[in-house]
């Protein structure tokens, strides 16, 4: 049912990588722009790979808080069908999303964790036949309109008012998990 992306979706990556921008750069980005498409466009390719390098570590990965209402969603999301963690990790890092989310108490409130490093997650979603797909990265998100898998974008504390309004935009815009669970009709 419910294709969740992990990064910056359910652990708050964006703000360690903000401390990353703003302790080497002197730069001050939201959490919220820190996906890899919107900080690349703020910093360029070359720093966020150098950043990368240094934040994605066991350490980091373990010290990640988690997204604001992501903890209390993700049971309810189980509540209704399977949740299937699909990230962009890949090799160690998946099984230090899998810790992680053992550690703050919603392991058995995912069904699987996959790796979509390589390939597309909305291909991956559908595959695996969920309906739902979240991310915070638009790179993972298209605004094809399918009946089978419903997107949203999801970025948390974007004080956006245009993000709010979402309409018929594709895909839904969300600026909390509050957001996605209304517009899942939970
Ligand atoms: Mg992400």
């Amino acid at each position: 049912m419910f294709a969740i992306d992990f990064d910056g979706t359910v652990a708050d990556m964006g703000s360690a990588k903000a401390a990353w921008i703003e302790g080497e750069m002197g730069l001050r980005l939201n959490p919220w722009e820190c996906d890899r498409t919107s900080c690349i466009a703020r910093i360029g390719e070359d720093a966020y790979f150098r950043m990368i390098a240094e934040v994605n570590t066991v350490e980091t990965s373990r010290r990640l808080r988690p997204i604001e209402g992501a903890l209390a969603a993700l049971p309810k999301l189980a509540a209704r069908g399977r949740v299937e963690i699909v990230t962009a990790r890949k090799g160690d890092e998946v099984g230090w999303a899998e810790d992680w989310l053992r550690h703050h108490g919603v392991g058995d409130s995912i069904s699987a964790l996959h790796s979509a490093h390589g390939t597309s997650k909305i291909e991956l979603a559908l595959r695996r036949g969920l309906t739902w797909l979240v991310d915070d990265d638009a790179r993972h998100l298209d605004d094809v309109e399918r009946n089978e898998l419903r997107q949203i974008h999801l970025r948390v504390g974007r004080p956006d008012a245009q993000a709010r309004g979402g309409g018929a935009a594709r895909p839904f815009p969300a600026t909390s998990w509050s957001d996605v669970l209304r517009r899942m009709g939970l």
